[in-house]
């Protein structure tokens, strides 16, 4: 052996023995309360860092000050101490991953919660955080991500890989929006995966129950954390939720991930920041609010098909109070996001369900991934649509109307009518476009307003068993060629003439 190769066997054993002696630095707990711990003596931690306290308890280094370290404790807040000691042990916190989740309710750290066996995955951990895809490793939102709502599909059409924003106040069925596009999944070789941040465990227990009833939690992980759970767990649960979704993205699947709902996420943020003592800003949130979500919702992407062509489509939720959409947190999320699905009260409580104000929504990447049928049949859709609302509230006004008027008004009204979509039913592709196709050519004139619904179900199921190539022929082709409008026509005049008059 000569001399260089003794130096340099000496040299890398003075790194191993620096690095072993970085490793076992201990700090100490100088305060503690309410999920926060502030340390001193850990001079080498890094931001983002997991901690660990008395050799089992885990925690994240958030706050790096010169003389001691804020951090946010994950495990059992209940036995950190001031006094106990704390090691940093060089990594980020990871999640679980992998399809052994499928069909499971975890934790944010990705311990089973749902009362059955542990999970036994291939022992593949993921961090929490990683950077977004870059842009060369990104493609095109080019195919759809159908969600089986009418007027969402139509209007606001949400493709593979997009981030659209479900907005809206309390109680106007913003959950229920996300959930209809998980039940529409099925068979569609779609990942689900539903985060629920601060929730009631009430309400995440009857979604379990939805989910399984309808044969969707076969492929979806619901990432649960509740109103009960510390700041810090309700903080990691969205981004554990997407790390558990990356690893599918990453194997070239398409995975959809619901975020429900990041206010609730923003307002666990800010009690952390505060009790960290950072400084407040607006709303007295802190100044990184921003960061949190965009470096979030950055992770969803549409993946080149050079990198397997997997997506990750987000479907994140904000709460509104009294309609603001200008406050702080949801004008970030509008601004991170690729479109906007409005819900407002007032048409939640005049009836019209889904209550989607078509005037303030918007997807802007989506409508290049509609299949071509369906661009066919709803071109005009929204612009008929506001002419009519504006008409409704200018005929409230004159009881004098002239004929043509009349006749929009009642061509709106009916419009608005097969559109409303109960919840829990999804519907296909190539049904939507027959009842577009049918409303658009005013063939409905004749019947009244009262029986629209029941014929929407009717007519459907008429054409199902009497007239089955005509959905067929759309699912196949993507587009509506003349003949197959012709058959439309056919069977709607002759549902009409013949049977609806026995089934109403
Ligand atoms: P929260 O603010 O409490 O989270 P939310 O905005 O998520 O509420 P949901 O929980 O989805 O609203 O829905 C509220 C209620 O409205 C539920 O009882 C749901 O069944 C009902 N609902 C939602 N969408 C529809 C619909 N399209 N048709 C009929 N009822 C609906
Ligand atoms: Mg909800």
């Amino acid at each position: 052996m000569d001399t260089k190769q003794i130096v340099k066997g000496f040299e890398t054993q003075l790194q191993n023995y620096k690095k072993k002696n970085e490793q076992t630095e201990l700090g100490r707990i100088v305060f503690s309360g309410d999920g926060v711990v502030k340390i001193t003596g850990l001079k080498h931690c890094k931001y983002g860092e997991l901690l660990e306290i008395n050799g089992s308890i885990r925690a994240i280094a958030l706050n790096l000050e010169e003389h001691e370290i804020g951090a946010i404790v994950l495990d059992d807040e209940d036995k950190v101490a001031t006094g106990g000691l704390v090691s940093a042990t060089g990594d980020i916190v990871t999640v679980p991953v992998g399809p052994e989740l499928l069909g499971r309710v975890v934790d944010p750290l990705g311990n089973a919660i749902d009362g059955l066996a542990p999970i036994k995955t291939s022992g593949k951990r993921r961090p929490i955080e990683t950077p977004a895809p870059v842009i060369m490793d990104r493609g095109k939102v080019n195919e759809p991500l159908q969600t089986g709502i009418i007027c969402i599909d139509s209007m606001i059409p949400i493709g593979k890989g997009q981030r659209e924003l479900i907005i809206g106040d309390r109680q106007t069925g913003k959950t229920s929006v996300a959930i209809d596009t998980i039940l529409n999944q099925k068979g569609k070789g779609v990942i689900c995966v539903y985060v629920a941040i601060g929730q009631k465990a009430s309400s995440i227990s009857s979604l379990v129950h939805l989910l399984s009833e309808n044969g969707a939690m076969e492929y979806t992980i619901i990432v649960c954390s509740t109103a009960r759970d510390s700041a810090p767990i309700q903080y990691i649960a969205p981004y554990s939720g997407c790390a558990m979704a990356e690893e599918f993205m990453y194997q070239g699947k398409d995975v959809l991930i619901v975020y429900d709902d990041l206010s609730k996420h923003a307002v666990a943020y800010r009690s952390m920041s505060l009790l960290l003592k950072r400084p407040p800003g607006r709303e007295a949130y802190p100044g990184d609010i921003f960061y949190i979500h965009s470096r979030l919702l950055e992770r969803a992407a549409k993946l080149s098909e050079f990198h397997g062509g997997g997506s990750m489509t987000a479907l994140p939720i904000v709460e509104t109070q009294a309609g603001a959409i200008s406050a702080y947190v949801p004008t970030n999320v509008i601004s991170i996001t690729d479109g906007q699905i409005f819900l407002e009260t007032e048409l939640f409580n005049a009836g019209v369900r889904p209550a989607v104000n078509v005037g303030l929504s918007v997807s802007r990447v989506g409508s290049s991934a509609q299949i071509k049928a369906m661009r066919t049949v709803s071109g005009k859709l929204r612009l008929d649509l506001s002419q009519y609302r504006e008409l409704a509230i200018f005929a409230q006004f004159g009881t004098d109307l002239d004929a043509q008027t009349k006749s929009m008004l009642a061509q709106g009204e009916r419009t608005t009518e097969m559109l409303k979509q109960p919840v829990s039913s999804p519907m296909d592709v190539e049904k939507q476009v027959i009842i577009l196709y049918i409303t658009m050519k005013e063939l409905l004139k004749n019947i009244s307003v009262k029986k629209l619904s029941a014929f929407k179900v009717g007519f459907l199921e008429y054409v199902d068993t009497n007239f089955p190539q005509i959905c067929k022929k759309i699912r196949e082709n993507g587009n509506l060629d003349f003949e197959t409008s012709q058959e439309i026509e056919a069977a709607t005049t002759r549902f009409i003439d013949f049977y609806f008059d026995k089934v109403k």
